[in-house]
This record gives structure tokens, sequence and C-alpha cells, in this order.
């Protein structure tokens, strides 16, 4: 998976670039090194996760708890609020505070450009770009992998510590690596890869304008989907303190690689796509897709509001009539709602805005339908590591729970 997994994103980068476009078989050619190694690059970069640090750090009005530790402590997040909106009836007091860091990414974007930015010149440098950050990666994770050995056992991740060193070292063996207060995992899981991501969408988009004239009607729609998605990522930033990433692995390679290679470099594989293959899309096509997407989000957004809202305060008034059976721990899981449809609804509209991203490229080639055949695999793999972990918690609750929802995340299918 070390190997594979960089591999995996330069084949996907050469053959979005590459004439036939090819998922599978060799790559069209192989870069030199100095095709991929530029110190420009690396420090631009540096300089884009400095800022990333920079607004990480911006004082916070508002702090979350994480979930309790194994030694009883809960660690504290920045997530916030109203910092910074000077209108007072835009109340933003439920935003994350990513959403800000992504609307001040914005601003400061959009003033570099008007002040002569190339931001056009960045899909140039997607490959020497994608290398600097691998190599990053792979030296940060070096580096908290150093940190933990000198950390305490008690705040080491269930499974990142077997003694093995490759094994350690890809998985994470730190739960929480800190520097003070400064959280490694939480910044990589919502900063510089999500904001990024979006970023070389936009870089794609105005380079297809530069070249054509105007952005296709397809690299509008991919653009629109992917930023919705991040913004909503990023509006909702508490509820990524419940997620498995968090409260359950390590941070280790695989997470940093993911958060700050993979994410940016692959997810943005269509819009890549269309830049070097346009596609012709028609409005009636167009519409059929957006439909398509608004139902994904419906379901996405409605499912994951409702169970953290029950999670939250199972009396709020939006959640207080929905059926639930109790646990022993305390807790109760919901059986009516959208957790009463499949055992994973939020899974399904994930999956349903994933093939609205892919179907503006067209069905001519597979390459931009990675992204849904990897997710697929990605969410069928972390259900199964999810009941396993719910089945440990709630025993004989969440077999009852499986028996009234049989389905795990497709109605009558799976
Ligand atoms: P979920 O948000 O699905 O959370 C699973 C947890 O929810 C369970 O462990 C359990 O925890 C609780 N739960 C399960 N069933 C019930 C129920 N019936 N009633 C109440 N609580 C229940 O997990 P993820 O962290 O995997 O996903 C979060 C979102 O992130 C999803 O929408 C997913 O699609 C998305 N995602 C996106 C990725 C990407 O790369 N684009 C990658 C991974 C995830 P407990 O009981 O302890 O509360």
């Amino acid at each position: 998976m070390l190997l594979l997994l960089p591999a995996t994103m330069f084949h996907l980068l050469l053959a979005a670039r590459s004439g036939p476009a090819r998922l599978l078989g060799p790559p069209a050619y192989l870069p030199g090194l100095e095709e991929l190694w530029s110190p420009r690059v690396l420090l631009l970069l540096f300089i884009w996760l400095g800022l990333q640090v920079a607004l990480y750090l911006l004082p916070a009005r508002k702090v979350a708890e994480g979930l309790e530790l194994k030694d009883k402590s809960r660690l504290r997040y920045p997530i916030n609020g109203a910092w910074g909106f000077p209108i007072p009836s835009l109340s933003l007091s439920d935003t994350g505070w990513g959403f800000q860091a992504l609307v001040l990414t914005a601003v400061l974007v959009g003033l570099g450009v008007s002040a002569g930015l190339p931001l056009g010149a960045l899909p140039g440098m997607l490959l020497p770009m994608a290398f600097a950050t691998t190599l990053t990666s792979f030296i940060f994770s070096l580096l908290l992998y150093a940190k933990a050995l000198a950390a305490p056992v008690s705040a080491l991740a269930p499974g990142g510590n077997s003694g093995n060193h490759i094994y350690d070292f890809f998985l994470g063996r730190e739960l929480n690596p800190r520097l003070g207060s400064f959280d490694f995992k939480y910044f990589c899981e919502l900063r510089p890869g999500l904001i990024g991501w979006v970023i070389i969408n936009l870089a794609l988009l105005m380079q297809e304008a530069e070249l054509r004239g105007s952005p296709s009607l397809a690299m509008c729609l991919v653009n629109g989907f992917q930023l919705l998605y991040v913004g909503d990522a990023l509006w909702y930033e508490e509820s990524v303190l419940t997620t498995m990433d968090i409260i359950h692995d390590g941070f280790g390679f695989m997470l940093a690689f993911g958060d700050l290679a993979w994410v940016p470099f692959t997810y943005s594989l269509q819009a890549q796509f269309l830049l070097y293959h346009p596609q012709p899309l028609g409005l009636p096509m167009a519409l059929l897709i957006c439909f398509i997407k608004a139902i994904g989000y419906y379901i996405f957004r409605g499912a994951n509001s409702q169970k953290n809202t029950f999670r939250k305060n199972p009396s709020d008034p939006s959640v207080a009539g929905l059926e639930t059976i109790p646990t022993a721990t305390g807790r109760q899981l919901l059986v009516s709602g959208w957790w009463g449809m499949v055992r994973h609804p939020n899974y399904l509209g994930d999956l349903i805005m994933a093939l609205a991203w892919s179907l503006p490229c067209g069905i001519s080639h597979l390459l931009p339908y990675f992204y849904l055949l990897y997710f697929t695999a990605l969410l069928v793999h972390r259900e199964a590591r999810d009941e396993q972990q719910c089945l440990r918690k709630y025993g004989r609750a969440w077999q009852e729970y499986c028996k009234r929802v049989p389905y795990r995340i497709l109605p009558y299918v799976y």
C-alpha cells in the first residue's frame, strides 16, 4: 500500500492528460525526474501549507470537545462561529471554523488572481506538485512515527501498535499527535488537502477558459458539485470529531498521504480529464445530472444531520418522534427515519453524488469513474469495519437493529 497508493495517484495524473486516458493498462509514458522535481513547486507547497496553518491558528470563538480517550481525558478542537463576519444578519454561528478558512482562502486567491497570480498555470504543475506533496507526506509520517516512539501507551492508536515498524508507520502509531494545542490529524483531515482540491479544480476551469474561450458546462458542474461537497464538510466540521478517522485510526502515512496528496490530486480527476478531453453536454442532460446530485445530497445531508442531531440531543423536536432501540451502553440506535431505510444511508447519498460528479464526463472513458469505483470499495470496507465495532459496542441491540434494517447501503440490493 505504501508504494501502490502513490503509484496509483501518479498513474491517474498521467492517464488524465494522455490521449487515450486509459484507466487500466500501463501509463502512456514515464516522466523523468526533471519533470517531477522542482524546488520552486516545493516552495509553493510550503507557502500553501503555511497559509492553512496560519488560518487554523486564528483565534476561534468556539472550542468543541472530542470523544473520551483511553485515559478518560477529552481533547479540545477549535470549531467556531462568528469570527470576523461583520454582517450581523449573516449568522454563521453554527458554521465550521474550516468554512471560514475556505472563505478566507477564496478571498486571498481572488485578490491574488486580480493582482496577476497565474492560477491557470497550476494544472501544468500538477505532476511536480503531487511529487512534492508525496515526499512531504512521507517525511512528515516519519517524523510522526519518531514522535510516537516517545508517546505514552495511553496515547497510542488501537491498530498502529503492532511492533512491526512498516505496518505501524503506515497505519499510524499515535492516535492524536499534537504540538501544544495544534492537532496534526484534525488539521490535515479538513484543511490543506480538501481546500487544495477545490483550488486545483478552479485552476483547471480557468485553464480551460483560457484555452477554449470559456469554461464548459461539464467543467462548471464538476466544479460546482465538488465545491458544494467541500463547503459542506467544512460547514459541518464538528461532525468529523466522531468519525473513525479521528477516534480510531492512528495518524501515519495512510491518513497523512491520503489527506494531503490523494484527496487533492485524485479527487480532482474529473476536472483534469475534462481539461484534456472536452465533453459535449446538453442542457437536458445537465439538468438530469443536477437532479441526481440533488437527490444524493438530500440523502447524505439528511442522514448525517439526523444522526448528529440525535447524538447531540435526542429530545430535539426534529428527531424526538423517531423510533429507537435502547442499548446496554445507555445510547440508543435510530430505527426509523433515514437510519430505518438502510444501515448507512449517508454512504448511499455519498455514492449517488459520486455518480453525479462523473456523469458530466460522458461515458466514453472509464477514467472519470475511478472515484466512484474506488469510493464504492472504500465505503463497503468502511461499512464492514463499522459494523464490527458497533457489534462489539452494542451486542444484541445491534443484532436487533440489523434484523429490523436488513440492508446495509442500497435498499433491496446490499
Ligand atoms: P458514520 O457517520 O456513518 O458513523 C457511523 C457511526 O454512527 C456508528 O459507529 C455509530 O456510532 C453510529 N450509528 C450507526 N447506526 C446508527 C443508528 N441507527 N442510530 C444512531 N447512530 C448510529 O461514519 P463515517 O465516519 O464512516 O462517515 C461520515 C460521513 O463521511 C459519511 O457521509 C461518509 O459517506 C463520509 N465519508 C467520505 C469520505 C470521502 O473520502 N469522501 C471518506 C469517508 C467517509 P455511535 O453509536 O458510537 O454514535
